[in-house]
């Protein structure tokens, strides 16, 4: 079978959730001071996904947000009405941290559109672009013990979740994936504690979520290696 790495300029990574960066303008919407806001983007963030991603498959197109998920969280929908983590404070504008509490003042309509423009609109065009009848993988991490803002908190928590769409995630490359994963020594699962995965028109899609202490110390661990070239050799989908 052939391996994601082996779709070269047919694979596209999107780490939706890596950036660190709050532009030093869109500071005073934060109620959170210098150390503490600083603190919730890396405990916010999925540290490092967009490095395993360059590593475990190089000629890649990888595509990362501009700006950190507390600013503008690309992965969300845009209309809160659909969005359901919009009911705890973290819609497509954060405006809770990710223990509940208050992180940013209430924006009027015109800062919100601006945010929306500056930063969703031009990443899901980038996107779109990109992922146009290409091979994508959404990669996330997440957190070994469950925030309690989670809807699904308390739900089993494997070292790997696949994230799976029943028309954008063949049957016969989510059971490759799993096989793959779970042949590396790794504890598999489907679509838990997150579900999913987002359709920006790619012919397939699936969703990675690394449960964060399989990243060791990050870049340059030996954990950190061992798994870029886990997910390296992974099984891409069937051809179209
Ligand atoms: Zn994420």
């Amino acid at each position: 079978m052939m391996t994601l790495a082996d779709l070269a300029d047919g694979l596209v990574v999107h780490a939706p959730h890596a950036s660190l960066v709050i532009p030093p303008q869109l500071r005073c919407q934060f109620i959170h001071g210098e150390a503490a806001l600083t603190r919730e983007a890396h405990l916010s963030a999925d540290l490092w996904t967009d490095r395993l991603g360059s590593e475990a498959w190089p000629r890649a197109g990888l595509i990362v947000p501009e700006v950190s998920r507390l600013v503008v969280d690309v992965e969300r929908y845009e209309s809160d009405a659909c969005e359901p983590m919009s009911r705890v404070g973290r819609g497509v504008i954060y405006t809770h941290d990710h223990e509940g509490v208050r992180l940013r003042s209430d924006l009027s309509e015109a800062e919100r559109e601006r945010l929306l423009l500056d930063y969703y609109t031009p990443h899901w065009r980038r996107l779109r672009a990109a992922a146009a009848g290409a091979v994508l993988v959404d990669l996330h991490s997440y957190p070994e013990t469950p925030w309690r803002i989670e809807p699904a908190g308390g739900s089993i928590r494997p070292q790997i979740d696949l994230g799976t769409d029943e028309a954008l995630t063949p049957p016969a490359w989510a059971e490759a994936l799993a096989r793959h994963f779970h042949s590396a020594g790794l504890s598999v699962a489907f679509n838990t504690p997150y579900a999913g995965v987002i359709d920006a028109g790619a012919r397939a899609a699936v969703m990675i979520e690394i449960r964060r202490d399989l990243m060791g110390g990050g870049p340059g661990t030996d954990a950190f290696g061992r798994l870029s070239g886990i997910l390296g050799t992974a099984p891409g989908p069937p051809p179209p």
